[in-house]
């Protein structure tokens, strides 16, 4: 009966090594107030100077999302007070954004959609307030931090959706190493703005927006409860009363919505072109820019080159470091096949929910000796499980040395393998016989008891290689 419209904003922090408008740091987690400067700090005279490399990140995203990219782009100032915006206005981008018209795509009940981007444009984050109990603090390292910010189209129908959205999002920024897309740290955090309408109609009704979510659980929460709150307003017939335009914010220990202000009109923002700042023009060699491969492109290709199936590529590709650990592991020349099942069922078991594989005590230099040993006879693949979780718990170990340690390496000598053979042979002289006469089954039999006797420790290749030439 009801159709639900979303459409996201999505602020995420560029990972350049200075900020957008000055040369202070970006980096995170310093003493508040040392990566500042005249400018961030908004002192008068002091003048922006346009950082090339967030130029550059803005528009390898433009193209990863099929997007124009405007060579001539402007900065507006956006007029607001803060305590953490110290010049009163941010500078940002308005009616000529760098890059406008993209898209991408999700995949959504077995369908692939489009969903479109309308802009992506720079601008500058704000610092940081502190609340303390009877005072407040301002800590401008932030202040200055160069942002795009990512609209789409209000084409998102349903929360799985827009989680979808963000998620290849999400990845795409990652797998272009334009941010590190750390959603606690608040460099990849989204505004969801959410109506309703009946099903049919083609206006858009009123929206409102929820500001800064920053996990993929809370944002599906957030818009579940705003599209439960429109519906039952409209039901109860108090619609136009309670559905305003309006900031809301999500409450994220009782998982509701909460109004903060009315939503401003752009016009409030008196936004003009800064003259601080020229207009930006790119040259033909900024537009030509090369990209990474994507996501969707890079799962196709492992599909396509080391034979694998859909899921497993999947799984490859659903972080950056993921896929650079696979990457990694088909550079030491594996068995493509051996790698997936080590890394996305082996070492993946280990890592569970706590860890994740940037984090992982096995690296993939670790990971590809275990997977040349199984290659090479050196240990059974059953063995190799327990040498896996001995060098995850200990981390001092390479894969030689645990191997020595837990006794597990497979005998190949023949010699060895050679005397259990004729012993077992001698003791089963009738079998030997009957399957001279052609009971071919009784082969597994010798391999059996010859892999009993060998305690597990001898190879199965080199067993059955030198059986057949015994009883030949
Ligand atoms: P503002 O900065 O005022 O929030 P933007 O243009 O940056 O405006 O973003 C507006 C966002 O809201 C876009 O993602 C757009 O798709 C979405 N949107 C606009 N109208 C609606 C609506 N009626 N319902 C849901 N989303 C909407
Ligand atoms: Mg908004
Ligand atoms: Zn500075």
């Amino acid at each position: 009966m009801f159709e639900v419209v979303i459409g996201l904003e999505v602020h995420t922090q560029l990972n350049t090594k200075t900020k957008i408008f000055c040369s202070c740091a970006t980096s995170f987690g310093e003493m508040p107030n040392t990566n500042v400067c005249p400018t961030c700090l908004a002192l008068p005279g002091a003048l922006p100077v346009l950082n090339e490399e967030a130029v550059k990140k803005a528009i390898s995203f433009g193209q990863a999302i099929h997007a124009t990219i405007n060579k001539k782009s402007i900065f507006n100032r956006k007029n607001y007070f803060y305590p953490d915006l110290p010049k009163a206005y941010q500078i940002s981008q308005f009616d000529i954004p760098i890059v406008e018209k993209g898209e991408l795509f999700i995949d959504i009940n077995g369908e692939n959609k489009r969903i479109g981007i309308t802009r992506a444009h720079l601008e500058e984050d704000a610092g940081k307030n502190i609340h303390e109990s009877d005072f407040s603090k301002v800590d401008l390292n932030r202040a200055g931090t160069p942002l795009l910010e990512i609209v789409s189209e209000p084409e998102l129908r349903s929360s799985d959706e827009a989680v979808a959205y963000l998620k290849k999002l999400h990845s795409i920024i990652r797998f272009l190493d334009i941010s590190d897309a750390n959603m606690q740290e608040g460099s990849f955090r989204c505004d969801a703005n959410v109506s309703i309408r009946p099903k049919g109609e083609k206006k858009l009704y009123t929206r409102v927006e929820i500001k800064n979510l920053n996990s993929f659980r809370f944002i599906q929460k957030a818009i579940e409860y705003e599209v439960k709150r429109q519906i039952d307003a409209w039901e109860d017939g108090i619609y136009d009363k309670e559905v305003v335009q309006e900031t809301r914010l999500f409450d994220t220990t009782k998982l509701i919505t909460r109004s903060m202000r009315n939503k401003e009109e752009s016009a409030e923002y008196r936004y003009f072109p800064d003259p601080d700042l020229l207009p930006v023009c790119l040259k033909d060699e900024f537009l030509e820019c090369e990209i990474p491969e994507l996501p969707d492109e890079k799962k196709l290709r492992y599909i396509k080159d080391f034979g694998i199936k859909e899921n497993d590529a999947q799984i490859l590709i659903s972080s950056l470091e993921m896929s650079r650990f696979f990457e990694n592991l088909i550079a030491q020349k594996l068995n493509p096949k051996l790698c997936v099942t080590w890394l996305n069922t082996e070492l993946m078991g280990l890592l569970k929910a706590e860890l994740t594989i940037e984090n992982s005590p096995v690296d993939a230099e670790k990971l590809g000796s275990l997977i040349r040993c199984i290659e090479q006879g050196v240990i059974s693949a059953k063995a190799a499980k327990e040498v896996l979780a001995f060098v995850f718990e200990n981390v001092d170990f390479g894969i030689d040395e645990a191997i020595e340690k837990l006794g597990l390496k497979q005998v190949s000598d023949d010699t060895a393998i050679e005397a259990v053979i004729e012993d077992i042979l001698k003791a089963n002289q009738d079998k030997v016989r009957e399957y001279k006469n052609g009971k071919d089954k009784l082969f597994g039999f010798f391999v059996g008891q010859v892999m009993k006797e060998g305690k597990g420790a001898f190879n199965p290749a080199k067993v059955n290689e030198i059986l057949k030439a015994k009883l030949a």
